[in-house]
């Protein structure tokens, strides 16, 4: 008998039918990111058309910080209100360590704030040459924001896990609100109080 080292024919139809399938489902799911490449696409160019800015407008994708740390001594008393807050609250929201809360004035820098972080901690950057810290809606804006990039690790504002991050820490941060309301501010409940 001769030996062969062909598949029998069988065998070598079902290999065909395999290799078609996974064909298929490569196709498919290269046609499906496509698609969901061209809908992000758009949504950006009808956001753009809006007026919407940019995420990276707004908010830092970088990890690099801003330069022109404010040593501790000259902080304001609104910025000593701010960091004091986020002091208290972060480890409420987030089970992890803050390491530092630090305030920079760098004009140049785009960005408000910036959280650098390791696997164990995270130093939290307010820019206060783009960021007012007396306004406490944009507070706590920039708050969830930067412990979202923590809580993921990440600075990719569409990455998936993000929005969930920042869902996630303001579902948090309306909790802490309800059970701990001496942390936070009376400004910010009754700012046209104050303003009187
Ligand atoms: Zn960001």
């Amino acid at each position: 008998m001769a030996a062969t080292n062909s598949a029998s024919p069988p065998l070598v139809f079902e290999l065909a039918i395999l290799f078609h399938q996974l064909l298929k489902c490569v196709r498919q799911f290269l046609e499906s990111n496509d698609l969901d490449f061209r809908a992000v696409t758009e949504m950006r160019k009808n956001l753009a058309r809006a007026g919407v800015k940019k995420a990276s407008e707004e908010f830092s994708t970088s990890v690099a910080a801003p330069t022109g740390i404010i040593p501790e001594k000259d902080l304001t008393k609104p910025q000593l209100r701010y960091k004091e807050f986020v002091e208290k609250v972060a480890p409420l929201v987030l089970d992890r360590k803050l390491k530092k809360v630090q305030f920079a004035n760098d004009p140049k820098a785009k960005l408000l704030g910036c959280t650098q972080w390791s696997p164990k901690d995270y130093i939290f950057t307010i820019n206060v040459a783009k960021h007012d810290v007396e306004d406490w809606e944009r507070n706590y804006d920039l708050f969830i924001h930067e412990l979202a990039h923590f809580y993921v690790q990440r600075n990719d504002h569409l990455f998936e896990d993000f929005w969930r991050a920042v869902s996630d820490i303001g579902a948090k941060l309306a909790q802490v609100a309800l059970e701990r309301p001496e942390l936070f501010p009376t400004s910010v409940r009754q700012p046209e109080l104050l303003a009187a």
